[in-house]
C-alpha cells in the first residue's frame, strides 16, 4: 500500500481524498496556491505546500510544479481528484516516468476516452449504442448541413474537447445551422483550445444516465449502478440521484452489461463513469466516460455503502476486486450548493461567509471545504458544498432533504440553496417526471426569497 499520497486539487474532494487516506493509515499532502491558504485542505493534511500564484494555470494545472511537490515530500502516489489534471493523459505519463503512481487509469486508457470523438469510435467497438451522428469531426459547414438533412433535425452540435455543456448547441431546423456553427465554433476554441465540432442526432427529452463501474489491473470489471443526472441548467448537473426514478431492472442489467464492456475494451483500471442518455422508450446510448472519480460518486456510495475513494487507492495499488455488480437498497439525492445567484441568472458569487450552519441528523451527508469566516475564492469552480440525503425511499430522501435545506446556512454570499428548495416542491420533480430540459421551463423568477 501507498505511504503517502501527494492531493493534487482543492476544495471538498481533496478534503474527500484525506478522510480516506486516513481512515487507510496513509499519509497525506496537499497543494495549494496563494488563494487557497486558509482552505481545510491545507490544515487537514499531514503535510501542505503551496504551488503558486491563484490562476490555475500557475498552480492546480501545472504540471512541473505539482512534480517538484511530490519530489519535496517523498510521495509515491498522486490523486488528481476531478476537474483540473483528472483527465489528462500526459501528467498520468509524467508520472509514471517519475515511478509515482497516478491513481486512476493509464495515459493510454485515458486517451481512449478522452476527446469525444474517439470514445465514440472506442464504445462502437464494444458494441455498445452511440447516438447517431457525423463520422468524426465535421471539416466544414456545408458538410454538417448536408448531413443534417440526412439525420433530421434537431441535430446538436457538440465539442470533441467538450466539457461542462460548453461547445455545444442545438440546432432545430436548417435556417439556425450556421450561427450556431460558429458560435460553437468560437466557444470551443476559447474554452479548449480547440474548435473541432461533431454532430450528433438530438434525442428529445432524455434522461442522462450514467453507470458508476470500476475495474482492476487483472481485467475483472463490475457496475456499481446507476445516477440519474437529469436535472440540469445549461447541462451542466445540479442535482443528481441514485437510483433513477425510471430505472428498471431489466434497464439497469442492459446498461449495465454496456458500461463494463466499455471498460473491458480499454483494459479500464480505476473507478469510472459512462455516461448514456436514455430516450423516453428506454432505448440507451453513450455519450462520453468519465475516466475519474466523479463529484456525484457520493450518492452510489450512500445506497451500496461503499466508499469509492477507498476502492481507487486499493484498485491503483493492485488490489484485486470482487468482480461483484452492486444494486442500489437505498434512495440517495445530492444537491449541488454553489455560491451563485440564482436570481441572477446563476451567476457566480464570490466572497467572504460570514455565518455558515450546515445541516445535520439522521440520513444527512455533507460534504464541504468551508466554513464560517472562510472566503469563496472567485478563481475556481462555484461549488462550496454537497448536501446528501438518504433513505429507505425516493420520497422520504426528498423529505429528508427539504428538512436539511431548511436547516442550511450561508450567509454573506448567494447559493443555490433557494433553488433547491423549490425544486423539492415542484410536482414533476417529486413524480421523478423529468428530463435534461426540465430546467429550461423552470420558473426560476418565483424562487422565493427567504
Ligand atoms: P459535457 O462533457 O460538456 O458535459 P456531454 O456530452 O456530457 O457534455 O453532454 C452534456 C449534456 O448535454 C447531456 O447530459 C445532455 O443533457 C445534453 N446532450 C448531449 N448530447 C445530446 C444529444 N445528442 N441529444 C440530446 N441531449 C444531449
Amino acid at each position: 500500500m501507498f505511504k503517502k499520497i501527494l492531493i493534487a486539487n482543492r476544495g471538498e474532494i481533496a478534503l474527500r481524498i484525506i478522510r480516506t487516506c486516513k481512515e487507510m493509515g496513509i499519509r497525506t499532502v496537499a497543494v495549494y496556491s496563494t488563494a487557497d491558504r486558509d482552505s481545510l485542505h491545507v490544515r487537514f493534511a499531514d503535510e501542505a505546500v503551496c504551488i503558486g500564484p491563484a490562476q490555475s494555470s500557475e498552480s492546480y494545472l501545472n504540471i512541473p510544479r505539482i512534480m517538484a511537490a511530490v519530489e519535496i515530500t517523498n510521495a509515491d502516489a498522486v490523486h488528481p481528484g476531478y476537474g483540473f489534471l483528472a483527465e489528462n493523459a500526459s501528467f498520468a505519463e509524467i508520472c509514471t516516468e517519475y515511478g509515482i503512481k497516478f491513481i486512476g487509469p493509464t495515459a493510454d486508457q485515458i486517451r481512449q476516452m478522452g476527446d469525444k470523438i474517439t470514445a465514440k469510435e472506442t464504445a462502437q467497438r464494444a458494441n455498445v449504442p452511440v447516438v447517431p451522428g457525423s463520422d468524426g469531426l465535421l471539416s466544414s459547414f456545408e458538410e454538417g448541413l448536408k448531413l443534417a438533412v440526412e439525420i433530421g433535425y434537431p441535430i446538436i452540435l457538440k465539442a470533441t474537447a467538450g466539457g461542462g455543456g460548453k461547445g455545444m448547441r442545438i440546432v432545430w431546423n436548417e435556417s439556425e445551422f450556421e450561427t450556431a456553427w460558429d458560435s460553437a465554433r468560437r466557444e470551443a476554441g476559447a474554452s479548449f483550445g480547440n474548435d473541432g465540432i461533431y454532430l450528433e442526432k438530438y434525442i428529445e427529452e432524455p434522461r442522462h444516465i450514467e453507470i458508476q463501474v470500476a475495474g482492476d489491473q487483472f481485467g475483472t470489471v463490475a457496475h456499481l449502478s446507476e445516477r440519474d443526472c437529469s436535472i440540469q441548467r445549461r447541462h451542466q448537473k445540479l442535482v443528481e440521484e441514485s437510483p433513477s426514478p425510471f430505472m428498471t431492472t431489466e434497464l439497469r442489467d442492459r446498461m449495465g452489461e454496456a458500461a463494463i464492456n466499455c471498460a473491458k475494451a480499454i483494459n479500464y483500471e480505476g473507478v469510472g463513469t459512462v455516461e448514456f442518455l436514455v430516450d423516453k422508450y428506454r432505448n440507451f446510448y453513450f455519450m462520453e466516460m468519465n475516466t475519474r472519480i466523479q463529484v456525484e460518486h457520493t450518492v452510489t456510495e450512500e445506497v451500496i455503502d461503499f466508499d469509492l475513494i477507498k476502492e481507487q487507492i486499493k484498485i491503483a495499488a493492485g488490489i484485486p476486486i470482487s468482480g461483484q455488480n452492486y444494486i442500489p437498497t437505498l434512495h440517495a439525492i445530492e444537491c449541488r450548493i454553489n455560491a451563485e445567484d440564482v436570481w441572477n441568472d446563476f451567476r457566480p458569487n464570490a466572497g467572504k461567509i460570514t455565518s455558515f450552519h450546515s445541516p445535520k441528523g439522521h440520513g444527512i451527508r455533507v460534504d464541504t471545504h468551508v466554513y464560517a469566516g472562510y472566503a469563496v475564492p472567485p478563481f475556481y469552480d462555484s461549488m462550496i458544498a454537497k448536501l446528501i440525503s438518504k433513505a429507505r425511499t425516493r420520497e422520504e430522501a426528498i423529505t429528508k432533504m427539504e428538512r436539511a435545506l431548511d436547516e442550511f446556512i450561508v450567509e454573506g454570499i448567494n447559493t443555490t440553496v433557494p433553488f433547491h428548495k423549490a425544486l423539492m416542491k415542484n410536482e414533476d420533480f417529486r413524480k421523478g417526471n423529468f428530463h435534461t430540459g426540465f430546467l429550461s421551463n423552470f420558473d426560476f423568477g418565483a424562487i422565493k426569497r427567504d
